[in-house]
């Protein structure tokens, strides 16, 4: 290879590296996908519906613009809950792990942090909906308890 060439590769692995790019899949690994290490909040989310959703005593989510997640595997066999165009959630059709879903008029996504292979750099900052937690789970840790919304 030319020295051209090497340093041209070499300038793509810098790109990549500086990118900051984490994986994410689903239960079964038919999808896969990228989102940016930008995520602008991040709450451990103890609400019904995400209790029930995630089906465990929590739901640790961070939220970020739609366009910084790419689903880069198995977007023909995702499941669309709710409105493709409005609001709704996105699932793995084959195992229905919960990959993300839509807020602010679909200008942002939250992502399940559960989903995540690499770390963000964003940790969880709070826990939300602590009025309505699961009674036989105990928070162990010393971020703040909301009892609904952070922000309200
Ligand atoms: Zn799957
Ligand atoms: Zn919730």
């Amino acid at each position: 290879m030319p020295d051209g060439a090497i340093a041209f590769v070499v300038e793509d692995i810098r790109e990549a590296m500086s990118r900051d790019v984490l994986r994410g899949r689903c239960g079964c690994e038919a999808v896969a996908y990228e989102v940016a290490d930008e995520f602008l909040v991040a709450y451990n989310c103890h609400c019904s519906n995400c209790r029930a959703t995630s089906g465990s005593a929590f739901l640790p989510w961070g939220e970020i613009e739609r366009e910084k997640l790419r689903v880069t595997k198995g977007a023909g066999s995702l499941m669309v809950i709710g409105d493709a165009d409005q609001a709704h959630a996105m699932r793995c059709g084959a195992c229905g792990s919960l990959l993300y879903w839509t807020v602010h008029d679909g200008t942002h996504v939250r992502v399940p942090y559960g989903s995540l292979v690499d770390e963000p750099a964003l940790k969880p900052t709070a826990h939300m909906f602590v009025g309505s937690k699961a009674p036989w789970h105990e928070i162990l840790d010393d971020l703040p308890q909301h009892d609904e919304y952070p922000w309200s």
